[in-house]
């Protein structure tokens, strides 16, 4: 059974369809990945997975269960966690505070000092600046608190929006490794991404949005060998 199965999936700002009736699924442990030019509706897909926009139409179904029936406030402690757009870290809090953040419905103190470690090995500059108030971060370094919050959280799905958004692409590169490493920790993970190489590279399958519609999907490493995706998102 799928982790996450999304069957003709519609949604409307006002007038606006932005996504036209999509299906997709994604089984336990794998990654994803959603590419597509900017206003293609990722961002509003993801949105609506948790919850904080309404479909028009269609069913989304997370862990057997209609996401319908969930209720918001609860799909992080269900285990779908989402590291939105632009971040959303907590700018007046200090880089620890939001990691315990992710963690906030836990109480077992002794495995959440662990993986706040955890993190801070995984991304030593946070632990330089575990007392640093994470709005004065560079993009880069709020970009690895997201993520670490992310994982405190303990996600069953992961989805990721854009993780590389106006990042240098050195430190594109250790985000990408680390969803590399989160993924084969087991975690499964929707990654939605505009820089569709890095994103195929790593991902085991894919899909291509264009206008609110799903018009490609396959396996990551035939998308990108294929003509139409070389074209159109990798520039060849
Ligand atoms: P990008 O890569 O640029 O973030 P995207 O694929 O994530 O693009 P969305 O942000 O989902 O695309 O936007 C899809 C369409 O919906 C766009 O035409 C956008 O203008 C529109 N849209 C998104 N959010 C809203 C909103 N809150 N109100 C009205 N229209 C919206």
């Amino acid at each position: 059974m799928s982790l996450l199965e999304v069957k003709n999936l519609k949604v409307s700002y006002g007038g606006i369809q932005a996504v036209k009736g999509i299906d997709l699924h994604i089984d336990q442990g794998e990654l994803v990945t959603l590419i597509g030019a900017n206003g293609a509706g990722k961002t509003t897909t993801l949105r609506t997975l948790v919850g904080m926009v309404k479909p028009a139409e269609g069913s989304i179904v997370y862990d057997g269960k209609p996401t319908g029936k969930i209720p918001v406030y609860d799909f992080v402690r269900n285990g779908l966690v989402m590291v939105p757009e632009g971040r959303g870290v907590f700018g007046r809090l200090t880089v620890e505070e939001n990691l315990r953040m992710g963690a906030y419905y836990r109480n077992d103190e002794n495995a959440i000092r662990d993986e706040i470690d955890y993190v801070y090995e995984l991304f030593p500059r946070l632990k330089e600046r575990m007392v640093q108030l994470a709005g004065t971060l560079s993009g880069g370094e709020q970009q690895m608190v997201a993520m670490g919050r992310a994982m405190l959280s303990k996600p069953k799905l992961l989805l990721l929006d854009e993780p590389s958004m106006g990042l240098a692409p050195i430190i594109v590169q250790k985000i990408f490794e680390i969803v590399q490493m989160i993924s084969k920790q087991g975690v499964t993970i929707l990654l939605v991404e505009q820089n569709a190489k890095l994103a195929l590279e790593i991902s085991d399958r894919g899909y291509v949005m264009e206008s609110g519609r799903i018009t490609m999907s396959g396996p990551a490493r035939e998308l990108l060998d294929s003509d139409a995706v070389q074209k159109a998102y990798l520039g060849e």
